[in-house]
C-alpha cells in the first residue's frame, strides 16, 4: 500500500497542505518547548498553511532540485511538525535570546547535552547559515539561493577562499548579526578541518563573541584523555552558566542526558523499523529529519524529543501496515551516504528510483548514548571520545561496513565538500575498504554546493549514473 502526496500546486509550482487532512492532523498532539510553552496542532496547522507559505515560499516550492523543500508526504504528520520546527527556529531563538538564553555556535558533531543542560541553545553551521538567509523573508528558491550565496561569498572574502561553505556561511552570519550568538565553542581535531579559520575569524571578525575550544586528543591513549576532555566540558558549562548568571548542577546535566538518551533511543528504533520494513515507510526528507532530530539540532531538545516520540509511533504503525511513503519507488535502490556535511538531493534520487537510508555521520550520534551514572562530565567526555565517526580511518570504514548490513544498503556514496581537507583525504580509502569488505558498490564524489538550495547538475549526473548501475 502506498500513500499519495496530496499536494495542490499553484501557478508558481508551490504546494499547499490539503484541507482534507486537517481534521485528522488536529487530533494529533502539539509540541512542548523548553521555555514552558506549548504549541497545539491547530497553531502548527495555521502556521504551516498561512504564515509559512507567506514568509518562506521557497520551502513550499516543488521544484525537484529544491533541497530545502518540505516533505512531499503530507500524510506523515510528524513531518509537518518538523517543518514547523524548522521554519520557526529563527523566531524561537531570537525570543529565547531576548529572555537571556545564550546562543552558542558549535562545530565538530559533538553531543549537545552539556549546552542544553546549561540552559543555552547550541547551533551547528547548517541551521545558522539557513537562519541568516531567512532574515529576509518572502523569497522563492532562486532568490533565497542568491541570498545564501551572497552571504557565503562575503564570508569567503572576509575569511578565506580555501575554506568550505559551512564556516564561511556561519561565521559571516554571526558577523552580520543575522542571529545573536554569544559564544563560539567548536571541538578541535574532529572531522572538521576548518577550525583554523574559526580561530582566524575570531581574531579578526568576532572579537566581541566569547570563544571556548574543546580540545580532542586524537590518540585517546589513556585515562588522562577522559579527564582532560571532562575538564574542558566542565569549563564550557561553567562559562554558559555565567552567561545566564546561573549555577549549573550535575543534576541539571543528568536530567538532560536522560532526555537525550531517550531521544537517541527513539531515533535508533525508528530508523531500525524503517530499515527492516518491507516497504520504505517515510521519504528521504523525513528520514533525514528523524536522524538529525536525534542530535537535537532544531534549537530545543524537548520539542525535538516530542517530535521523535510522534515520528516513532507513526513509523511503527506504517511499517506494521506495509505502508510505502508518497513518492518512494517500488523496490528502490537503497543508498547510504558517507562523509560529514555531505548530502545529495533526496527528491531527485527518489524520482530516479532510489532512497536515502542514512548518513554515517549523523547516525554515529544517535548510536552514542551518554552514561547516566557517575560523573556526568566524564560520561560526556567518554561519549565524545568514542564516536564511531571519529575513529581511525580503517575502524571508521568497518563501522560503515556494519551500517551497510544494518541499513540493507545497495550502494554507498562517499562524498566530501570542496575545502574539507580531512574528508577529502580519507574518502577514497573508505570507499575502497567498504567496497572490498561489504561487497556493495561505492563511489567517491567531491561536491561544492553545500548551502545551495538548488542541486548541482554534475553531482546529480553522477548520482543518477550510480543509481542506474545499481538498478
Ligand atoms: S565540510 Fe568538512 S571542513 Fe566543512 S564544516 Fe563540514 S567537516 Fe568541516
Amino acid at each position: 500500500m502506498s500513500v499519495q502526496a496530496l499536494n495542490r500546486n499553484d501557478a508558481a509550482g508551490r504546494f499547499s497542505y490539503p484541507e482534507e487532512i486537517k481534521e485528522d492532523f488536529l487530533k494529533t498532539p502539539g509540541l512542548h518547548f523548553m521555555d514552558g510553552s506549548y504549541v497545539d496542532s491547530a497553531a502548527i496547522w495555521d502556521f504551516m498553511t498561512v504564515e509559512g507559505p507567506r514568509r518562506f515560499p521557497y520551502a513550499y516550492n516543488r521544484e525537484r532540485n529544491n533541497q530545502s523543500r518540505l516533505s512531499k508526504d503530507v500524510h506523515f504528520f510528524s513531518g509537518i511538525k518538523y517543518g514547523y520546527l524548522n521554519l520557526t527556529m529563527r523566531d524561537r531563538l531570537i525570543k529565547a535570546h531576548e529572555k537571556g538564553v545564550p546562543i552558542v555556535h558549535v562545530e565538530g558533531g559533538q553531543t549537545v547535552d552539556p549546552y542544553f543542560a546549561a540552559g543555552a541553545i547550541p547551533i551547528v553551521p547548517g541551521p545558522l547559515r539557513a537562519m541568516a538567509r531567512d532574515a529576509v523573508e518572502g523569497l522563492d528558491v532562486k532568490d533565497a539561493n542568491r541570498r545564501a550565496m551572497k552571504i557565503m561569498e562575503d564570508g569567503r572574502q572576509a575569511i578565506s577562499i580555501e575554506c568550505c561553505n559551512n564556516p564561511i556561511g556561519s561565521i559571516e552570519a554571526i558577523h552580520q548579526s543575522a542571529l545573536p550568538v554569544d559564544m563560539v565553542a567548536p571541538y578541535l581535531c574532529l572531522r572538521c578541518t576548518d577550525y583554523s579559520y574559526i580561530l582566524e575569524a575570531y581574531r579578526t571578525k568576532l572579537k566581541n563573541t566569547q570563544l571556548h575550544f574543546i580540545d580532542f586528543p586524537v590518540t585517546r591513549d589513556g585515562a588522562w584523555t577522559v579527564d582532560y576532555v571532562a575538564q574542558l566540558i566542565y569549563d564550557l558549562v561553567k562559562k554558559l552558566g555565567d552567561l545566564r548568571g546561573a549555577v549549573v548542577t550535575e543534576e541539571d546535566l543528568r536530567k538532560e542526558i536522560r532526555r537525550e538518551n531517550h531521544g537517541r533511543r527513539l531515533a535508533r528504533e525508528t530508523m531500525e523499523a524503517i530499515w527492516n520494513a518491507g516497504e520504505i515507510p517515510v521519504t528521504g526528507a523525513d528520514i533525514f529529519s528523524i536522524i538529525t532530530s536525534g542530535r537535537f539540532d532544531r534549537g530545543d531538545s524537548l520539542a525535538c524529543f516530542e517530535f521523535l516520540q510522534q515520528a516513532h509511533a507513526e513509523v511503527i504503525r506504517r511499517a506494521e501496515n506495509g505502508v510505502r511513503a508518497a513518492g518512494i519507488p517500488e523496490k528502490p535502490v537503497r543508498l547510504l551516504t558517507v562523509g560529514s556535511c555531505f548530502g545529495f538531493g533526496v527528491n531527485f534520487a527518489e524520482e530516479k528510483g532510489a532512497v536515502l537510508v542514512g548518513t554515517d555521520d549523523h547516525l554515529s550520534k544517535i548510536y552514542a548514548d551518554v552514561g547516566e551514572q557517575g560523573n556526568p562530565y566524564e560520561e560526556i567526555a567518554k561519549t565524545i571520545l568514542g564516536y564511531d565517526y571519529e575513529l581511525p580511518t580503517e575502524q571508521r570504514a568497518q563501522y560503515i561496513v556494519d551500517l551497510v548490513k544494518k541499513t540493507r544498503a545497495d550502494g554507498v556514496i562517499c562524498g566530501y565538500n570542496w575545502g574539507c581537507n580531512y574528508q577529502s583525504a580519507v574518502s577514497r580509502m573508505i570507499a575502497d575498504i567498504v567496497k572490498k569488505q561489504s561487497g556493495v558498490p561505492t563511489i567517491n564524489l567531491q561536491v561544492a554546493e553545500l548551502g545551495f538550495l538548488d542541486g548541482n547538475e554534475q553531482t546529480q549526473n553522477r548520482v543518477e549514473a550510480f543509481i542506474e548501475m545499481l538498478s
